[in-house]
């Protein structure tokens, strides 16, 4: 079976070199796969609706016959499909935007089902991008729940239909149906699972709607139980590893360190730093996450754990995700550390190769104690005498690999993780099951909540009048410009574009900076350098200034184009204000009158906490957009949703805590994990 499941996708009738290559792009390479490639939604076909009884704003499916087929030009320049369609109680209109050849798929007569979000403007209904399904012979019949794939353009809805119909019968026998399963036999029977080959029948078609949630719950345990047991299994081997750096208790380096601190720590802070004492102090490496809201004082703890370190003989070495970051924490560590006689240095990519080289050495003869650096770090010919502790900063830009790699410099260091994107637990028990975490929810007292405004572009004049009034009471300003993923190079056109509009009307006569991705280090040193001294009033920039950029002076972050950004995005960007004595605004401009966005803008009007606002953007958005988890060298889960699964995952996670500590499944399910994840298995479990 396991066989039949690994064959070949052409093993299957019907799928042919043509075939094949179209089910490659699904990511489909197997029969095995194709049994995966699970429907998007259902169709209850016993409750589609007449057009006539269609609601506006739901997302419903209705049958319905092309009237005809037609292409406008919007007077933007746009072509606008339009495809008129009725049954016996009304009419509806589809459309598409520059999609011309839809218009040549459907011809007058043909039945279709259609799906999609119903608009009711002045009794016209229109649904906009609708998933549409050409009703044939084949897939009129079989049962009135009905499987619908994500959409593709070259293999049509029944064609996947009957090839999934076809790989079920395959393995109808009751070997197969053994040797498929991928969980312990007790497992099944204690949380009372439907078995794999049962579960995949139903997943694709479901006799009824109860079937089809046991068979979802079956297959989403499995893939959360088997994660929890290679995170499990992990963590198991981290702490039964005594060959890990023993740090002695506090010392006077340390003691002064502390007496030297300018203000009191918090007590989130103060628990935090006995619970990297702790790991520190015991035989087993330190894996621990800090999660701590912007502004939340992480980078003192960092501080005195390298101390630490340098205290106990050993080196230190901090990462950060950006040159600007990394040499802003160099300056915060160097103010606390080397007074005491502890040697910093900063890695970035920008080093001449004489000074770098002459640096690479110090650090292999341990001459430096700390190092703080970017990506740089982790080049191969970085070679340290004796590293004792590895801290990374804003974790989530940084893969599993990537830590590894500084990791492996040392002899199993102590692992310290800083994150500024609260993770909601089930995300944190998903993603970083094998970490400690530690959080930090208090911030320093005496902040200021920073008062968050929403508002449309037609206020935009006065908004920066608002900002022109703060520099002119001697603050300064941030303007973020719209965000453009796609490309860094558009994104910089923009930066520019605003740069020069702003610094010519609303801000001239104030001395503007200009802040892009695209720009050599050493301009954006200079630019930073002038921005902190206070010489630069307004910053504008593209998001390179989101993580970790600290000027307390500055109290007005104008966001333009906000409804680009995530609300995880808005928060950190808001973080960069609100950092001083002095009262703080974050004003958010957007003309978006979408549903979801004003919803997204509003939520950042009403909470300052990030660890609300990373629950609220998780329901928002999703796992896989709230920060994908492959970043993290997590293969995406096929069908757990974390967000709506989470008892699932709570089930799935006690179970896996069981197996680790019992012998008697682990040969089996060491077996399934490596089937299921193939050639990463080793990459994330293996570290
Ligand atoms: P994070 O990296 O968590 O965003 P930082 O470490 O940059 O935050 O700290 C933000 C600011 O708060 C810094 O100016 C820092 O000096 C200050 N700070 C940190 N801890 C405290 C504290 N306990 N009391 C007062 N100020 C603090
Ligand atoms: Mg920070």
């Amino acid at each position: 079976m396991q066989k039949l499941l690994s064959a070949n996708i052409q093993f299957l009738k019907g799928v042919g070199p043509a075939n094949a290559t179209k089910l490659a792009k699904l990511g489909i390479f197997t029969v095995g796969q194709l049994l995966e490639h699970y429907p998007r939604r259902y169709e209850d076909r016993s409750k589609l609706k007449l057009i006539a009884e269609l609601t506006d704003g739901l997302h419903e499916a209705f049958r319905a016959i092309v009237i005809n087929t037609g292409e406008l030009k919007s007077h933007r320049g746009f072509k606008i499909i339009k495809i008129a369609v009725r049954d016996s109680s009304g009419v509806a209109q589809l459309t598409w935007f520059n999609q011309s050849y839809i218009k040549n798929k459907y011809q007058p007569g043909m039945e279709l089902i259609i799906f999609g979000k119903i608009q009711r403007r002045q009794g016209v209904i229109e649904i906009n991008k609708p998933d549409v399904e050409v009703v044939t012979e084949s897939n009129q019949g079989g049962g009135q729940i009905v499987p619908v794939y994500p959409a593709t353009e070259d293999i049509p809805q029944w064609q996947l239909r009957t090839l999934i119909q076809q790989a079920l019968h395959r393995f109808a026998d009751s070997a197969a149906t053994e040797q498929a399963e991928t969980l312990p036999d007790g497992i099944i029977a204690g949380h009372n699972l439907m078995n794999r080959r049962q579960a995949l029948s139903c997943i694709h078609f479901p006799s009824t709607m109860e079937d089809l949630a046991a068979a979802r719950r079956r297959l989403v345990f499995e893939e959360l139980y088997l994660l929890q047991c290679g995170l499990a299994y992990l963590k198991q081997k981290t702490k039964q590893n005594f060959t890990g750096v023993k740090h002695s208790p506090d010392g006077e380096l340390v003691a002064k360190i502390y007496k030297n601190l300018p203000f009191t720590l918090t007590g989130d802070q103060a628990q935090t730093l006995r619970e990297i004492k702790a790991d520190m102090e015991d035989t087993t490496p330190m894996q621990r996450m800090v999660q701590g809201d912007v502004g939340s004082g992480k980078t003192v703890i960092a501080a005195i754990a390298l101390a630490k370190t340098v205290e106990n003989g050993y080196q230190g070495a901090m990462m950060a995700p950006t040159e600007i970051l990394a040499e802003q924490h160099y300056h915060t560590l160097a103010k606390l550390l080397a007074p005491q006689g502890i040697r910093l240095a900063v890695l970035t990519g920008k080093l001449t190769r004489r000074v770098r080289d002459e640096l690479l050495q110090q650090i292999q003869e341990g001459i430096i104690d700390i190092v703080v650096g970017t990506h740089a770090l982790i080049q191969d010919d970085v070679e340290f005498k004796h590293l004792g502790l590895v801290v990374t900063d804003e974790q989530h830009r940084f893969g599993v690999r990537q830590r590894a790699r500084l990791e492996a410099k040392g002899k199993q260091p102590d692992v310290l993780i800083m994150t500024a994107t609260p993770i909601p637990r089930t995300m944190a028990l998903t993603v970083y099951g094998d970490l400690d975490v530690s959080v930090i929810r208090e911030l320093p007292p005496g902040r200021i909540p920073i008062a968050t405004f929403s508002r449309s572009n037609d206020r935009r004049n006065k908004i920066y009048a608002f900002a022109v009034d703060q520099i002119r009471a001697g603050r300064q300003i941030y303007v973020v410009c719209p965000l453009v993923e796609e490309s860094e190079k558009i994104e910089t056109q923009s930066a520019v574009k605003l740069y020069n509009e702003l610094s010519t009307t609303c801000l001239s006569n104030i001395p503007c900076g200009l802040l892009h991705g695209k720009m050599k280090s050493q301009e954006k040193d200079a630019v930073m350098e002038a921005f902190a001294k206070g010489e630069i009033k307004a910053l504008i920039a593209t998001t390179v200034i989101e993580v970790g950029v600290n000027v307390p002076n500055a109290t007005v972050m104008v966001i333009e184009g906000a409804e680009r950004f995530g609300l995880a995005q808005l928060h950190q960007l808001r973080g960069r204000v609100g950092r001083g004595r002095h009262k703080s605004y974050c004003i958010l401009l957007s003309d978006s009158t979408s549903e979801e966005t004003m919803e997204r803008l509003k939520i950042m009007t009403e909470v300052n906490d990030g660890f609300i606002l990373a629950e609220k953007d998780l329901l928002l958005r999703g796992p896989g957009q709230f920060f994908g988890t492959h970043q993290h060298g997590m293969p995406d889960f096929k069908i757990a949703d974390i967000v709506r699964d989470t008892d699932i995952l709570l089930e799935a996670r006690r179970a896996a805590q069981q197996t680790v500590c019992s012998p008697k499944y682990l040969d089996k399910v060491w077996q399934s994990l490596q089937n299921w994840y193939g050639e990463k298995f080793s990459m994330i479990f293996c570290r």
